[in-house]
């Protein structure tokens, strides 16, 4: 039993405490493959703000490194301890606390798994359109503090757009609630939005005031076969810049198809190179529009094939495969590492022959997958063997990637967040300045910097 155990337990009492090695070894990581050099020395397990702001009081005079964590399927490491200490799993904190019509709002807690919050309201007609692929696992919290995106984003914006207020819990224990339910707020510094994307470094989000919308009226899946990689990424600039808005619009390439067909019925024919794949949204007239002004643009620039699905179950299909693709390549290849560059979305079509390029130098295997709609793309290196040889290339291979994405005035995340995966790189985007500031910022917040240390940036030396 750990000290830090001993004395969590005597805060928190036996059952909301894991310190044995096998049990706080289940905390070493998130869903990538950085395990924590060293394990956490205990695991807490709050089920109030109460709880949270005596483990925090407790950490703050101890100076004791805290990682808060969601339902850890972070693609960043960004709840895998750095330093060892106290991991919060958030996960008992998982009320809805209120859905408001009146005001269109819902109050969270943050351990409120996404789907568990959509399935409720999609029960009272109301939508919340954040659409992370992981949602079946991951937590409202762990979304918040990654300003996790999805296919949606294109449309309707990531999460950020829909947290208007926050209850939160700073480093020394001092409970806080800026933002509230109103829509809009100009009333000083904006520490709702400061925290949102903070991934766990300036103090934990315990619950949250959500934004929604009505449920659509009307949705239309469109499956676009591409001939060349290159089409398929001429084809969504083109329907971008025709003013065309689906609610999702993802770019595939047959690889991605080809492991995601066990989960399509029917399966789709392998006829072409890159897969385009849509869903529109809006009144049924609105959706009837887009759906002809979107097939003529597709066959206009040489589409192999533009299918229309008007049957929900095997609309239903292609979405729930698409959210299985990650799964599904790490059933069959060792090791999956999915990068996250946005780029503005007339340089997608640039961003993939680059990307194209870089597989061919470096002899990297580079999947393309990606919210092309909104310029998110997720090149994934595939490693068929865990070696030293593949690890090098696959190093390189992300390296030139992102330089490639900042060339092309992109950003290095556009929502996983950074965390250990790429704090290498965070200076690269930003400059030295931007990184000073915000190394200030989490100062005034968390002096002692006890807040998911060694995210972000790279640290000094401790
Ligand atoms: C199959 C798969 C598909 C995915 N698809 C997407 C996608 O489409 N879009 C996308 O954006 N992401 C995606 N992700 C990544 C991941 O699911 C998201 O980043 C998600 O938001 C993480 O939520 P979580 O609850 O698992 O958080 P965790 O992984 O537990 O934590 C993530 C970060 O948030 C911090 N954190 C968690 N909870 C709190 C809290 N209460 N207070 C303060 N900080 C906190 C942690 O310290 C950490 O830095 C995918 C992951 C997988 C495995």
């Amino acid at each position: 039993m750990s000290s830090i155990g001993k004395d969590l337990r005597k805060i928190l009492g036996d059952k909301q405490v894991l310190d044995l090695p096998e049990d706080v070894s289940a905390y070493a990581n998130d869903a990538t493959f950085y395990i924590a050099k060293k394990n956490p020395d205990a695991v807490a397990v709050p089920k109030t703000t109460k709880d949270v702001s005596e483990i925090m009081k407790y950490a703050f005079k101890n100076k004791i490194p805290v990682v808060p964590r969601g339902a850890g399927s972070g693609l960043a490491g960004g709840c895998t301890p750095v330093h060892g200490g106290i991991v919060l799993d958030m996960k008992k904190k998982d009320r809805i606390l209120e859905i408001d019509h009146k005001n269109m709002s819902a109050t969270v807690e943050c351990g409120v798994v996404l789907n568990n919050f959509n399935r409720e309201l999609a029960r009272q007609g109301l939508f919340y359109p954040p659409d992370p692929q992981s949602m079946s696992v991951c937590t409202l919290g762990g979304n918040i503090a990654t300003r996790a995106g999805g296919p949606r984003g294109v449309k309707y914006g990531t999460t950020e757009r829909y947290v208007t207020g926050l209850e939160m819990v700073m480093p020394d224990g001092t409970v806080m609630t800026p933002g509230g339910k109103v829509m809009k707020m100009s009333s000083g510094y904006d520490i709702t939005h400061l925290m949102t994307g903070s991934e766990g470094t300036l103090g934990v989000i315990t619950s949250a005031h959500l934004r929604l919308l009505p449920m659509p009226a009307a949705k239309r899946t469109i499956v676009v076969t591409c001939t060349t990689v290159d089409q398929a990424a001429e084809i969504v600039s083109e329907i971008i810049a025709a003013g065309a808005v689906p609610a999702m619009l993802e770019f595939l390439i047959k690889l991605a198809i080809s492991v995601l067909n066990k989960y399509i019925s029917p399966p789709l024919p392998l006829l072409g190179e890159a897969y385009l794949l849509m869903e529109l949204d809006g009144s049924a007239s609105q959706v009837e529009d887009e759906t002809r002004d979107i097939k003529r643009i597709c066959t206009g620039m040489g589409a192999v094939d533009v299918r229309v699905v008007t049957d929900d179950a095997e609309s239903a299909t292609y979405w729930w495969a698409r959210s299985r693709l990650y799964p599904g390549m790490l059933q069959i290849f060792k090791r999956v590492i999915t990068e996250d560059i946005t780029v503005p979305r007339n340089s997608i079509p640039e961003f993939v022959r680059r990307v194209q390029a870089i597989a061919a130098s470096t002899g990297a295997f580079i999947g393309l997958a990606g919210h092309a709609g909104d310029g998110n793309m997720h090149p994934t290196i595939l490693h068929t063997e865990i070696s030293e040889e593949m690890s090098k290339k696959a190093e390189k291979a992300i390296e030139e990637i992102i330089r490639a994405g900042l060339d092309l005035k992109g950003t290095i995340s556009g929502e996983h967040g950074i965390g250990i995966h790429k704090n290498k790189f965070t200076e690269l985007e930003h400059g030295a300045d931007q990184i000073e500031l915000m190394k200030k910022i989490k100062a005034a917040f968390d002096p002692h910097n006890i807040m998911n240390p060694g995210k972000i940036w790279i640290e000094e030396a401790r």
